[in-house]
């Protein structure tokens, strides 16, 4: 049974992600359209809170329910949060096509009710060979942030 999830960023930055997952082993299918952005690259997250009390200040770090470091989608030691970059062409518009195997909307790692950032800076994907890197790729701060809610 399929469960899907939304996540609707609102401001100068806009857009509607949606989250879709088949089978509880299976990955999770992660796409929509957003605009405002610069154009390139931007880092995409999941991060550990639904809290936005104080705007994308209040989210916490990227999604980490494994202790391990920051990387790219597909390296063994990635945070679950760790969604890479999406890119915004010359009109500013990203299209957000994502197929993770890492994150999940059903049990105890679940991403619904935490947050999607989208951030200012390209996600150096680990390989800044800095701290920073590790941490959070160096994606800057964030520029939009939406709760992740259950859809129909
Ligand atoms: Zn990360």
């Amino acid at each position: 049974m399929f469960i899907n999830a939304v996540c609707v960023l609102m401001g100068a930055v806009q857009g509607t992600i949606y989250f879709s997952q088949a089978n509880p082993d299976g990955s999770v299918t992660v796409t929509g359209t957003i605009t405002g952005l610069t154009e390139g690259s931007h880092g995409f997250h999941v991060h550990e809170f639904g809290d936005t009390t104080n705007g994308c200040f209040s989210v916490g770090s990227h999604y980490n329910p494994f202790g391990v470091t920051h990387g790219a989608p597909e390296d063994e030691n990635r945070h679950a949060g760790d969604l890479s970059n999406i890119v915004a062409n010359a009109d500013v518009v990203a299209a957000v096509r994502i197929e993770d195997s890492v994150i999940s909307l059903r049990g105890e790692n679940s991403i619904i009710g935490r947050s999607l950032v989208v951030s200012g800076r390209k996600d150096d994907l680990g390989r800044g060979g800095n701290e920073g890197s590790l941490k959070t790729g160096n994606a800057g701060s964030a520029l939009a942030c939406c709760v992740i809610g259950i859809a129909k």
